[in-house]
């Protein structure tokens, strides 16, 4: 069937009230990542594969705790990251990795979709856990995105932010690995001029949260130190609102990947995007952002997704992610590979 334009305005404009305006369900939902990435199944010993499980059912337990009394998707994705930036395995807050000086940048999203209000800081280097800082850019200043020392200096006029040594993010698995980083590229460095290209990462390991609460609000968080070896300020796709996060009435995602794809591609808000203008299902649309366009782009990584019937999509496209979900059925699980 073909429309005229002013009939397909009118038919999208009736869509998209519809589903804003649809009464709340009462049902209630949770999706977490703590980073999609390359991990060999034999790369994870037991005792570490337990400690991954362990953090992430404490993540899911934390959001879970605030749905289930009726709180806002807000506070739970809230929960649920702090609890991943203080967890050690995840490339967020404790445990992030190092940049090409030695040290941790941070940058972490926030967003509530029923009332499009988010915030997100970048480049921060004293705040344990980020994702209360961009929580507090969004609810107490005119901004959205702060970043640098002007981030910090927000932090200071707010005293309930916690502030740490940038040594406290250290980890000895994060120094080993930016030391191979930076082995590989001196190797390369000799062998061919850089040609512009970046070397493909094999683990990202950035943490997110989707929710949808009993009122049919949902909201997103994203928290992450970015990528090992990261120079001149760099800054991924976590903080950027529509590329790493995005939330509205009907959808909410959490990106984790090559960063600058993610930018490029607007991953996150392209799969709401597509269920909003094309009435895609959250999986097709999931899925499709993912796994094709983000890998026809010549990108790696996955994402989280909800949307308002409590409907979760976890596409990846680079053998893992850590990941777990509770369902509106009550019903929840935590996987790290592809087919668990
Ligand atoms: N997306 C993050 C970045 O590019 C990395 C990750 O997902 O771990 O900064």
């Amino acid at each position: 069937m073909r429309l005229s334009l002013p009939l397909a305005v009118l038919f999208a404009m009736s869509f998209n009230l519809h589903a804003a305006d649809a009464p709340a369900t009462g049902k209630t939902a949770l999706v977490i990542h703590g980073g999609a990435g390359f991990v060999p199944r034999n790369a994870i010993t037991p005792g570490e594969r337990k400690a991954y499980h362990e953090a992430l059912n404490r993540a899911l337990d934390a959001g879970n705790a605030v749905l289930s009394r009726g709180g806002s998707a807000l506070d739970a994705v809230t929960a649920a990251v702090v609890v991943l930036e203080d967890a050690p395995q995840f490339n967020a807050g404790k445990g992030a990795v190092f940049n090409a000086k030695g040290g941790h940048e941070l940058d972490a999203s926030i967003m509530e979709g029923h009332t499009r209000r988010a915030g997100a800081i970048a480049g921060v280097t004293t705040i344990r856990n980020p994702i209360r800082l961009a929580r507090t850019v969004m609810e107490k200043s005119p901004h959205v995105m702060l970043a640098g020392d002007g981030a910090e200096a927000f932090a200071d006029e707010h005293p309930e932010i916690e502030r740490v040594p940038n040594s406290y993010f250290d980890t000895d698995k994060r120094r080993q690995q930016l030391e191979k980083a930076q082995r590989d590229e001196a190797a390369k460095g000799k062998r061919e001029a850089y040609n512009g290209t970046m070397e493909a990462p094999t683990y990202f390991g950035t943490v997110g949260a989707v929710a949808l609460d009993s009122q049919g609000h949902i909201a997103v968080a994203t928290s992450t130190g970015g990528m090992t070896n990261k120079k001149w300020g760099r800054v991924g796709d976590s903080p950027v609102i529509g590329a790493g996060s995005w939330a509205d009435e009907r959808c909410g995602v959490s990106g984790t990947g090559w960063g600058e794809f993610y930018i490029r591609n607007a991953v996150a808000h392209d799969i709401c995007a597509r269920m909003a203008y094309r009435g895609d299902s959250l999986e097709t649309a999931a899925n499709a952002v993912v796994n094709e366009v983000v890998t026809a782009a010549g990108g790696d990584g996955g994402a989280i997704a909800l949307d308002r019937d409590g409907n979760i999509a976890m596409p990846f496209n680079s053998g893992s992610m850590f990941r777990g979900w509770i369902r509106p059925d009550g019903s929840r699980g935590t996987a790290i590979h592809e087919g668990e």
